[in-house]
């Protein structure tokens, strides 16, 4: 078992009754746990030629500007409306009520990236997708999908691949 699977606490009806909320962050906290993590994830996609990795706010900020660092290659946030300051492309994605928009600054990406998503948590899939349809308005080339938790009873990866055929790989899979 690496380091970090022991730290992620299971936390049962959080937000709502009958959700199990994966809590990663005494795994983030442990620093021999937060390297092997950040180790693991850059070390499968080492080869992968990566210019930018792409993350979500805001847990994908955390591993993902340390899974860049690791790679030699740049970081780009995904953010809620409003919070970049210059011309953003948006996307919406849907809740399970409702729908949420995420925002990339509209030059931070170029036809000449390779991109590297990352995020904590993978579940429905529906964060993954519209980070995968601002990069693809962005004009840069999706080479993989990184997740250092998917929750594979939702079947996220039958909605990614809707979307496109990248690698996805996850450190751990909760079946
Ligand atoms: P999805 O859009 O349904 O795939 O949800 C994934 C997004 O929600 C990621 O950005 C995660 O950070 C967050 N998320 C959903 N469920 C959990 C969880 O159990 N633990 C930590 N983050 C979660």
């Amino acid at each position: 078992m690496r380091p970090y699977e022991e730290l992620i606490v299971p936390i049962p009806d959080y937000p709502k009754p009958g959700i199990v909320f994966q809590d990663l962050t005494p795994a983030f906290a442990d620093g021999a746990a937060f390297a092997a993590m950040v180790d693991d994830l850059a070390a499968h996609f080492a080869d992968a030629g990566i210019t930018k990795v792409v993350g979500a706010e805001a847990r994908g900020f955390i591993v993902g500007a340390a899974v860049a660092l690791r790679l030699g290659a740049g970081f780009v946030p995904c953010r809620k409306p409003g919070k970049l300051p210059r011309t953003t492309l948006r996307e919406s994605y849907a809740l399970e009520y409702g729908t949420d928009v995420l925002e990339i600054h509209a030059d931070a990406l170029t036809p000449d990236d390779v991109v590297l998503i990352v995020d904590d948590l993978v579940a429905t899939g529906g964060t993954t997708t519209a980070m995968v349809r601002l990069i693809r308005a962005s004009g840069a080339h999706l080479a993989g999908l990184g997740f250092v938790m998917e929750l594979a009873f939702l079947s996220p990866r039958a909605v990614i691949a809707e979307e496109t055929d990248a690698e996805v790989f996850s450190l751990i899979a909760v079946e």
